[in-house]
Order: C-alpha cells, then structure tokens, then sequence
C-alpha cells in the first residue's frame, strides 16, 4: 500500500513538472528528492536508486548521452524524415511565424495576445478613406461595369491611376501611397461592398505582382525606372505564373528561357530567350509589363557552372516583340480583366530578370514570400466585406421582407441562417484585421496568411449561399438593383486564386505549420541535414531532448485540462468569454500533443496522409482565428452589445475544432493510438456544443435592428444611401421602414383594424383622416412605403435587352418579320 501510494506521488510530481515544463536538471532534481524523501519514509529501496541512476546519468550528461542515444537516433531520424524538393524547403523558408506558433505549441501567452497593438490608420490614410475612396465609389455603377461594359469605365481607370489605388504599396519616395496593410485592407473592404470587379482589380496590383518583387528585389535602376511609373499609372503590372500544365503545382511550369547571346537594340548582350503559355493572369489583357515566372536554363553554362538555374521572374514589356497578350477569359460573370499570355523564342536582355543576373533561380523564393503577404491582405479583405455586406443587407431586408405579416427575419428558421452570417461577418473582420496588423509588425505570415485565405473565403461562399437563401428571389433576379448576386457568383475566384482551398486546406496550413510553428521540428529537420556530423550531432540532440521534454509535458497538460475540462486553467478575464480561453488552453496542448503523435506514427507519410493533415490545420485554424474573436472584443471595449456575436464566433470554432479532433482520432491510422488518445482528449466525451438558439436568436437581433453593434458589423463598408448603390438603399430603407412602424401602430389602434404592413401611403392618409398623425408623420409613412417597395421589388428588362449578341437577334427578327409578311 505506501508503495503504491509513494508511486502516485511521484506521478503526481512528474505530472506537476511535466504541465509547467521543468528544465531537464530541475526534473531530474526534483524526483531526486522525491525518491529521497520516499527513502526516508520506507517505500524506496535501492533497486530504485539504481534504474534512477541508470536513467538520470545518460540524460544528463551530455557526452554519455549523445553518444549513447542522440547518434543512434539521428541515424534512424535521417533513414525516415520526410523527403523535400527545392521548391518545397524554400516554402518553409519562406516567411515568418507569429501567434499562431503560440497556439501550436500547447501553452498560449494570453497577455501576449492582448498586447499586440490595435492596428490604426494614419490621418492621410483615413482621409484617402474618406476623401478618394468615396469619390470614386459614387462613380461607379456596378450593374454597368459587370453586364453593361464588362470592365470598368475609362474615367475610373483614369481616376484610379490619378489618385495612387494602384500603388498603395509603392513607397513614397517612388511616388507611390506607402500604405499599411490595414490601410490597404480597409480600403479594399470599402470598394467590395460596392463592387467586386474593382477591388480584384485594384487588389492585384498591390498584391503579389511586379511592384511588391520589384520593391523587394529588384536593382536600383529597375525601382528607379518601374515604381515611379507603376505609381502613376503609366505601367499597368500583371503577374503570369499559371500554365495550363501548372495550376496548384506552380513548382513545375513547363515555361523556360534559355541563356544566350542575341541582338538587342542593335548590339550583341548576353540575353534569354523565353517560351511561355501562361493562363488565367489578372490584368494581363491591359497589362503594359508582364511579370513572368519560368525555368531558366544555361546549357552552355555562359552565367556559370549549373546548366538548370530553376524558376525565375522577369519583368517583360508587353510591347517587346513577341509578346501576345489581349485575350480575355470571363470569370463567373465577374468580368475583371484576366487572360492568357504567351510567348514564343522572345529574346530579352538578362536584366530584364528582377533584380539582375544574380537572382535568376531564386524566383521560387522570392514568390513564397511575397505570396505570404499578399495572400493575407487581398482576399482575406474582399472576402471579409463580402460576408459584413451580407451581414449588413441580410438583416435589413429580413426586417423589412415580411411573410405571414411578420419580418422574415423574426422566423426561427431565418434566424438560424442569419446567425451563420452575423457571426460569421464579426469573426472575418476580427480575423483579417489582426492578420494584416501581423503584416504592419514586419511579419510575413506565412502560415496565418494560408489560414485567413482559406476560411475567409470559405465563410464568405457560405454566407453568400446564406443571404441568397434569406432573399429568395430578390436575390435571383439580377440587375442594377441586386447587390447579392455578383459576390454569390464570384465566390469561387477566391476560393480558387492564391492557393486553391482544397490544396491550402489539406497541404499548406499544417504543412508549413508543423515545421515552421513547432520548437523544435525545423530544427532537427536542420540538423539532420547538416553534413557535418559532430554539428549534427550537437544540434539533432538538443532539438531532440527539448522536443522530448514538449511531448511529456503536452501529454500531461492535455490529460490534466481535458479531464477537468480545463476549469483550472488560466484566462485573461473572468467574464463571459473565461471559458473559451480555457477551452483553447486545452485544445492547444491536445494540438501540439497530437502533432507530435502524428509526426512520430506516420513520419515523412504524413505528408500524403492529407485528411489527417487537414484536420490538425482546422484545428490550428479555430485556435487562431477563435483567439482573434478575442482580441477584436478586447481591442474594441469590451461592448457588451457585442457579446451574442463573440460567442457565436467562439462557440462556432471550438465546436469545429473539437469535430476535427474527434475525426482526427476516428481516422488515425494506428488505431490502438487513436482509441486511446480519444480516451485521453475526450474522457467525458464531445462536451462543447454549437451557439445556441438563443445566441443565434440574439445574432439575428443584431443584425435587423440599428445599434451600435450593427453598425461595428457594418464598419468600412459603403452604405451611403445613394441611388447606384443598392446596398446603401437598403440600409436606408431600414431606417424608413422603422421609423414609420410606431406610426403605422398608431392609426391601426386608432382605425381599431388590424392591417397589413403595406400600402402605407393610404396608412398615412387614414391617419390624417383620423386626425391622430401629423403630415410630417404621413410623409414619414410615404417615404417607408416606397423605400419598402423598392427593397422588395426586382428589376425587369425589355424583350431584348439581356441578348449579348444583339445583332443576331436583329437578323433573326428581320427573318421572322419576312416569314410572317410572306
Ligand atoms: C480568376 C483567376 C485569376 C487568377 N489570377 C492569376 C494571376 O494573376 N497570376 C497567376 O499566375 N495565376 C493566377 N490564377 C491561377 C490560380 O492561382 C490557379 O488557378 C490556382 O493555382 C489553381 O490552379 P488550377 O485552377 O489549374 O487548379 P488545379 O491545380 O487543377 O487544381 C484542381 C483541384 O485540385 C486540388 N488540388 C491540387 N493539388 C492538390 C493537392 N496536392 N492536394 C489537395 N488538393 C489538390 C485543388 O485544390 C483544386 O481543388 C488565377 C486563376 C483564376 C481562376
């Protein structure tokens, strides 16, 4: 009995020095005295002392150790670890991590998290908001840019190239806006709400593109030459990457160039000729440089001793001989300009390649990173205003929308579609503005830009399915006055550029994540790698017993939080939203716990094992972006109003990420682990349930009825109530429409009937005739009755307006005319 009572105390301490992640020397010391002390009571004899001995010794000391264990090991380590190409190091490479390494690791910094600052804009980016923004908006049509021309006018290009949109990210001293990213963001969030095809087209050129590699790494004399124009608008960039053979896998363009001497400008240099088809390519059709990705060979090694130099970029004027450019593809009815580019034998000058001879091979490297960046500003930022614009126009037209004589919006089951939205909408904002505030902090997110990226979008094609779902057939009928359609049916453009969702999902975000946010994976990946051994050896042993000591301690950490459900663990705040830090505590140590399980048990076969990969990045991505709810809520006040929205959010995630866990462990692929770990996670099985109705009930609320919360939804939206801007009509209509509803209560209590909420024009003559309202009050009802009716109505065509091929149907008229004349 005292042994086995000694023996649970000893547990109990290594549990203890296990969850708060002692030192090696402190372990080894502490068990020490514990054996120590269990010696002087009784229970702990000298066999004891002995397999102590035998263990402690080898550990601690550190040539015994490496040798004994740490080389046998990295033998073993290099015979099994994951096979890498080039390309695939340089991703890892590429970019840095931030919070999210937090969350990885099992045991996230709340405080940390608190205390990174609240993105702002600068006085001249909130006048450029405010000013140039709205400016251009109000002279946009989006109906015409989108049916009417399929492109913008040539005064908002004008205007766009005058006022800098296209070089937010250009420096100053290049003429350029030098923006930040939440600058940016914000501003692309405005120009969403209005129209898509514009901020794709503004997005691009301040995304991954010529300007970003340029500033980054091109020479002297190519910044000098290009950024001044790109700022001015005298260059229009475009950035060809994708061939027909290369879509997800960009690594294996089949385009190349090949090292030569030729005649240029009446001189022999030291050039390239390049071969190219490339597809898909944003702005490429009024493109007048074409930043160009392809596999630069040297055959007859003229740069120096290596015949493939691997992918390059280079900036090639769209007017060098050679060139074709012009064509259009049409995107889902969101007409930006996008088309093919090819090339065939076009002889350039080799410093045409951005940043000279010297960089040619290094474009891989150089897109991964400017990849990172863009990637966590542009969609995240069109997508997030998507959702808020959803959000924002859903929940005025179900609260003016009625059926059955009540708001649809009132219905239980509207509610449940809306809350998908609200929530959805509060999560998005929260989420993309801290990615983009990593961004202001010098980051290069690559991971959290790979998370953003693929759940924005997701949401944001939900929440379009969502508010079309809600609107009905207001929502169907398109033309001038739709303001859901278009993002319904470009939603698939963001789920597919930038890194297809499935692949993102699936590869990336646990890919990158595993190596790049572990303590210790890259560095025994690094290691082993190394040819020196005795460096090898040092490095792989430290890496190694720190990555030993993680495992123990995330074990013990996520046995203690799971089985107590995590009620002692720490949290920032004891309010309302206490239970979801401490949900995430636990759910950070069973990630970082199963990351190693998964990298121990399947090894390099992890990275074909895609839905286990899958489901630890989902829960990596409901940590990260549950703890951006957090923040956002603490960033903005703590607004109690607010609070139906940051539990929709909260619960939402963790129930996702609790799915993903309990899958991950269904799944596993050693089945005796998987079983016993569920034991370990789950004891009292999946105890976190999805937002109640009463939350969604409250969400919906929010949405329908103008407050202070609403209008934090709303935030960097566009909704003046302004004729060609439908959404802004709405919100304008919603302010009508309730402001008439107490009105309209008035004279059905007075005209003792019940009537229907419309026709409030003859309401309002009732009311006067009953003598209970004023005039001012009747013109309040008018002006409700026809805002209600244009909500709900929709627009119709003549005949032969909507045929795009008007002269076939002229001819084919004429035909019948003659027909029926004969
Ligand atoms: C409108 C538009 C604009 C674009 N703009 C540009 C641009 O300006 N410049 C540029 O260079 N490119 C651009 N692209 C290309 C875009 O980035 C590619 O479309 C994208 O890389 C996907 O390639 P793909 O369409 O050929 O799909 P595929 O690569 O054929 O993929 C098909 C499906 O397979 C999935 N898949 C592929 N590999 C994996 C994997 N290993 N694991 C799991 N799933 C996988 C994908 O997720 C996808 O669902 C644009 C594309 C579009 C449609």
């Amino acid at each position: 009995m005292e042994g086995f009572v000694f023996s649970l105390i000893l547990l109990v301490v290594i549990g203890i020095l296990a969850y708060y992640r002692a030192s090696l020397t402190l372990f080894t010391a502490a068990i020490a005295v514990t054996l120590a002390a269990g010696t002087f009571v009784g229970p702990v004899g000298l066999v004891s002392w002995i397999v102590f001995l035998l263990i402690a010794l080898p550990l601690n000391i550190a040539f015994i150790r490496q040798r004994l264990i740490t080389q046998p090991l990295l033998g073993v380590y290099r015979k099994i670890m994951p096979e890498m190409s080039s390309t695939e190091k340089e991703a890892i490479d590429a970019g840095t991590t931030w919070w999210e390494a937090d969350l990885f690791r099992g045991n996230p910094d709340w405080q940390k998290l608190h205390n990174f600052p609240i993105p702002r804009l600068s006085a001249e980016e909130q006048a450029f908001l405010d000013g140039p923004v709205e400016e251009l908006l109000d002279m946009v049509d989006d109906w015409e840019i989108t049916h009417d021309r399929a492109d913008l006018s040539p005064e908002v290009y004008q205007y766009l190239k005058d006022k800098g949109f296209f070089a937010m990210i250009i420096k100053k001293k290049y003429g350029g806006l030098e923006f930040s990213a939440y600058a940016q963001s914000c501003v692309l969030q405005k120009l969403t709400s209005k129209s898509m095809v514009l901020s794709s087209i503004v997005g691009v050129p301040n995304s991954l593109g010529p300007g970003e590699l340029l500033q980054h790494y091109g020479t002297d004399e190519q910044k000098n030459h290009y950024l001044p124009r790109l700022a001015k608008g005298l260059d229009v960039p475009c950035f060809a990457l994708t061939s027909p053979e290369a879509g997800s896998d960009a690594g294996s363009i089949p385009d190349f160039g090949i090292v030569c001497k030729g005649q240029w400008q009446g001189k022999e240099v030291l050039g390239m000729r390049l071969t190219w088809n490339k597809r898909y390519i944003t702005l490429a059709p009024i493109a007048t440089v074409l930043g160009l990705a392809f596999k630069l060979q040297d055959p007859d090694k003229l740069l120096g001793d290596k015949e493939d130099l691997g992918i390059t970029c280079a900036l090639i004027p769209a007017d060098t001989p050679g060139v074709k450019i012009g064509r259009r593809h049409f995107p889902l009815n969101v007409p930006f300009q996008n088309g093919p580019t090819q090339g065939n034998d076009v002889f350039v000058p080799l410093d045409y390649i951005i940043g000279g001879a010297k960089m040619a091979g290094q474009g891989w490297r150089m897109l991964v990173e400017c990849l990172s960046v863009g990637r966590a500003i542009t969609l995240p930022s069109n997508s997030t205003a998507g959702i808020k614009a959803a959000a924002m126009s859903t929940g005025a037209y179900a609260r003016i929308r009625r059926q059955f004589k009540i708001p649809i919006g009132k219905m239980e089951g509207v509610e449940e579609a809306m809350a998908r939205i609200g929530g959805s909408a509060y999560m998005a904002c929260a989420s993309t503005t801290m990615s983009v505030g990593s961004i202001d902090l010098g980051e290069k997110p690559s991971v959290i830009s790979a998370i953003t990226k693929y759940h924005i979008t997701e949401r944001m094609r939900l929440a379009m399915i969502d508010a079309m779902d809600v609107h009905g057939g207001k929502g169907i009928c398109m033309g001038p006055n739709n303001y859901l359609a278009r993002g319904y049916q470009g939603a698939p453009v963001a789920i597919t550029v930038e890194g297809a969702n499935i692949l993102t999902r699936n590869m990336i975000i646990y890919g990158q994540g595993a190596i790049r946010c572990h303590p210790y994976v890259l560095a025994e990946l690094q290691a082993a790698y190394n040819e020196d051994n005795r460096a090898a050896v040092t490095a792989f042993d430290k890496a190694l017993f720190g990555h030993i000591g993680f495992a123990i301690s995330n074990f013990f950490r996520t046995f203690w939080l799971s089985f107590t459900g995590a009620a002692f663990s720490s949290a920032p705040y004891s309010d309302a939203t206490a239970k979801y830090y401490k949900q995430m505590n636990r759910f950070s140590a069973a990630l970082a716990l199963m990351s190693d399980v998964a990298m121990g048990t399947l090894g390099g076969d992890l990275k074909r094992r895609e839905r286990i990969s899958a489901r630890l990045g989902d829960i990596l991505s409901m940590l990260y972006l549950t703890s951006s709810v957090l923040k956002r809520f603490q960033d903005e006040g703590r607004q109690p109003q607010d609070l139906p929205l940051v539990q929709w959010a909260c619960e939402d995630n963790l129930a996702k990420a609790q799915l993903a866990l309990d899958e991950l462990f269904d799944n596993f692929p050693n089945r005796l682990v998987g079983v016993v770990l569920k034991r370990v996670v789950f004891p009292w099985g999946r105890t976190l349930r999805r937002p109640s109705d009463k939350v969604e009930h409250q969400v919906a609320r929010i949405m329908q009825t103008p407050c202070e919360a609403r209008s934090r939804l709303g935030h960097h939206l566009y909704l003046a109530g302004k004729d060609n801007n439908p959404i802004g009509m709405v919100e304008q209509a919603l302010r009508d429409v309730l402001a008439a509803e107490p009105l309209f209560d008035k004279v059905t209590e007075a005209a003792k009937k019940r009537l229907p909420f419309f026709r409030l024009n003859e309401v309002a003559d009732l009311g006067l005739e009953l003598k209970v309202i004023s005039e001012q009050e009747a013109q309040i009802l008018r002006k409700a009755e026809a805002s209600r009716l244009r909500t709900i109505n929709v627009d119709d065509f003549d005949f032969n307006y909507l045929a795009a091929d008007k002269a076939l149907l002229a001819s084919e008229q004429q035909s019948a005319a003659k027909v029926n004349a004969a």
